[in-house]
């Protein structure tokens, strides 16, 4: 059970525990932060063994959101939620819409989305009982697959780093190693290719290659020797805790920069490791923001030539970041958490005297307004 050390810990506002034994709902939602907005987070469905195991996580994720949004300039705060169970046999629309009846019972404090276990299909059922969700189909007004944006995201980021390392952004002729050959994946491929970079690929399914190699060409990589590939860029687009003890040694890159969320193993010890390796790491939750860039625009009527627009942003944080750690000689995800806190410390300043609405539209000038959050 959540306690108050638990929370104080990391500064957490609330922690929700849903419990429905008809339907067999087990949920926790955790919202971290809401001085700069309604915290927005997924929902991720996973047979996390304990309790304690699932709290553990939804602390830390809705954490992370927080951070995200404040990196991204989003008027956003951070929040997550977990269901207990197993995404490949326990879903159902019962499931969906009491977690959604909770959701509402929130009243706009807490935004949830799909995430690792849920998807376009399940937000929808939470729809039917609460308008505090995203990531709907764009059929049903939402904004759908968020991959493109985010995508978008990590090649322009991968392009503020190149104009780091190497003093020009072109991509042209730069070896890219991909590990993942999903989603985000794809769509980055293809901004790549169509640079001119060339590209190395791999994923543990054949058919996800051979998906990509139908836009694209590409060297095809055994998903473990990725790691080894003598190429300028690495781009993590599969897993979390790549960047490890194990794989570091292995690296000739200069430069990391990939969708996959946590990459990270140990997040001080090894973002230290890099820095003093010389290798430039993007910290992976500026440069996979498109994915939450694009959900937030929902909030304001979808639009995915703005989302895209807004994801083009990641460049110029990413340059500050990047200069920060320069100058402070420390690594770049700690110059880039040094950014979010002094956003939320200057948004949280002015918080009393700040109207919270008029530059929202749509939905979030309506959460804005009552304010709910
Ligand atoms: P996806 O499931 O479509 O793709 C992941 C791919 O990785 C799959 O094809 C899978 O087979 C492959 N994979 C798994 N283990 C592997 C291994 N050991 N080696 C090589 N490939 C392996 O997921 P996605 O939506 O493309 O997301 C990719 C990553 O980006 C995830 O970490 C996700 O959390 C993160 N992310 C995604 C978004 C988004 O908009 N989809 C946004 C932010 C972050």
């Amino acid at each position: 059970m959540v306690n108050f050390e638990m929370m104080e810990a990391f500064n957490h506002e609330q922690v929700v525990y849903c419990s429905n034994k008809e339907t067999g709902l087990r949920a926790i939602i955790a919202i971290h932060d809401t001085t700069l907005g309604p915290a927005l987070g997924g929902t991720r469905m996973w047979n996390y063994s304990t309790s304690e195991e699932a709290l553990k996580d939804v602390l830390r994720l809705s954490r992370g959101m927080t951070y995200k949004a404040a990196v991204s300039g989003l008027n956003l705060g951070g929040g997550k939620a977990v269901i207990i169970g197993d995404s490949a046999t326990q879903k159902n629309e019962m499931l969906f819409r009491t977690f959604g009846k909770y959701v509402d019972g929130l009243a706009g404090r807490y935004i949830t989305a799909e995430d690792v276990g849920t998807d376009v299909k399940d937000m929808e059922y939470v729809r039917m009982e609460t308008k505090y969700v995203t990531g709907i189909s764009k059929a049903l007004g939402g904004s759908g697959d968020p991959s493109p944006v985010t995508a978008y995201g990590v090649y322009v980021g991968m392009k503020a780093c190149a104009h780091e390392k190497w003093g020009n952004d072109s991509l042209r002729g730069r070896k890219i190693a991909v590990q993942g050959a999903g989603h985000v994946a794809r769509y980055l491929c293809e901004h790549l290719y169509n640079e001119g970079a060339e590209l190395y690929i791999s994923d543990i399914i054949d058919s996800k290659v051979k998906k990509v190699l139908e836009t694209v060409k590409a060297h095809i990589v055994k998903p473990d020797e990725i790691y080894d590939v003598n190429a300028d860029i690495f781009a993590p687009t599969a897993l979390g805790a790549i960047i490890n003890d194990k794989t570091i040694p292995r690296f000739k890159f200069q430069i990391i920069a990939g969708g996959a969320n946590n990459q990270l193993e140990d997040e001080n010890r090894h973002g230290k490791i890099l820095l003093e390796k010389g290798i430039l790491y993007a910290p992976d939750y500026v440069i996979n923001s498109g994915g939450l860039i694009n959900v937030a625009n929902e909030l304001e009527g979808y639009r995915q030539d703005r989302a895209m627009k807004q994801a083009e942003g990641i460049y110029d944080i990413l340059t500050r970041i990047m200069e920060i750690s320069q100058k402070e000689n420390i690594p770049t995800h700690s110059a880039s958490n040094k950014i979010a806190e002094e956003r939320l410390k200057q948004i949280g300043k002015i918080r009393n005297i700040y109207s919270g609405s008029s530059n929202f539209s749509g939905r979030l000038g309506e959460l804005a307004r009552n304010k709910n959050f």
